[in-house]
């Protein structure tokens, strides 16, 4: 099993959920963290308790994915200690509403495509050429099980997600020579504040979601994401789907009634 002291890994959307959970399992193992996402004084937060349970060092910084103009300009101005990124988890990622294609609001389309494609693309074109340089790293993508079925008035996320698939497969084939990992960490049903934001913080439709279900938790998607983190040099795990056992797709969740 690869060690992960020292190593220096980076993850977007590490203020709530999946990419906070995965923060404090990288810690947990001595891997000193780059945190980033748009509120600044969550992961204000979580860099003081981390530190203190795990006397790690952690940069945070405040970053909007779907701002070219602010990856490059953040990502640039990592302190010189910080630039070699061992491990990227591009995990920033959201869903915004739940319709059908002829009634939707477009702006949450943009939102979407905006965060979890472009955003992924944006942080990854600024993190990957050093990788690249260096012959060494690891891209890892949270993806869904939307990336694989689609599923009813999940249209646009579930498009999102199938290009994150896409792109994991695309630039493992693009780094194939270069001795860098790619993966793609692909949960089904997972208890975050995803379902808030998706509704707009409508907590009665939030809490439908997750009604008569024992969901992931957001450390069960981490354990998969260390996983992928800890093989040994000749392995790269190329996709784990994971969901709930009361879920297998989806669209076939068994609810217990309530
Ligand atoms: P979450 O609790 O809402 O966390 C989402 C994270 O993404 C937050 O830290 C948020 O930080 C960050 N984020 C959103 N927009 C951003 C932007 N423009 N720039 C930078 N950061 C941004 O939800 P989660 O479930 O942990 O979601 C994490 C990933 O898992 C997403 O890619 C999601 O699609 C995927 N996923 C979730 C589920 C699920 O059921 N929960 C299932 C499959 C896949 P700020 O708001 O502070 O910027």
């Amino acid at each position: 099993m690869a060690s992960l002291k020292n190593k220096i890994v980076m993850i977007t959307g590490a203020s709530s959920g999946i990419g906070n959970a995965c923060a404090e399992a990288f810690a947990s193992k001595g891997a000193n963290l780059i945190l980033c996402a748009r509120r600044i004084d969550r992961l204000a937060e979580i860099k003081k308790s981390l530190i203190k349970k795990y006397g790690i060092n952690i940069f945070i910084a405040q970053l909007d994915v779907r701002k070219l103009r602010d990856v490059k300009k953040v990502i640039g101005s990592f302190p010189a200690q910080w630039k070699q990124i061992d491990i990227l988890l591009n995990n920033a990622g959201l869903a915004r509403g739940f319709s059908k294609v002829y009634e939707a609001d477009i702006t949450h389309w943009e939102e979407m495509i905006d965060t979890n494609v472009k955003g992924l693309l944006y942080v990854t074109r600024a993190i990957l050429p050093k990788m690249v340089e260096r012959k060494r790293g690891h891209i890892i993508n949270i993806g869904s099980i939307a990336g694989h079925e689609v599923y009813m008035m999940g249209n646009v996320y579930c498009a999102t997600k199938f290009a994150v698939n896409a792109l994991t497969q695309s630039i493992r084939i693009d780094v194939l020579d270069k001795n860098i990992k790619v993966t793609s960490v692909d949960p089904g049903m997972v208890l975050t504040e995803f379902a808030k934001v998706r509704f707009s913080g409508d907590e009665n439709s939030a809490n439908k979601v997750y009604e008569g279900v024992t969901p992931l938790s957001p450390k069960d998607v981490a354990e998969a994401v260390i996983f992928s983190a800890t093989r040994p040099e000749n392995v790269n795990i190329n996709e784990i789907i994971l969901t709930p056992i009361i879920q297998a797709s989806p669209a076939h969740i068994f609810r217990n009634k309530v």
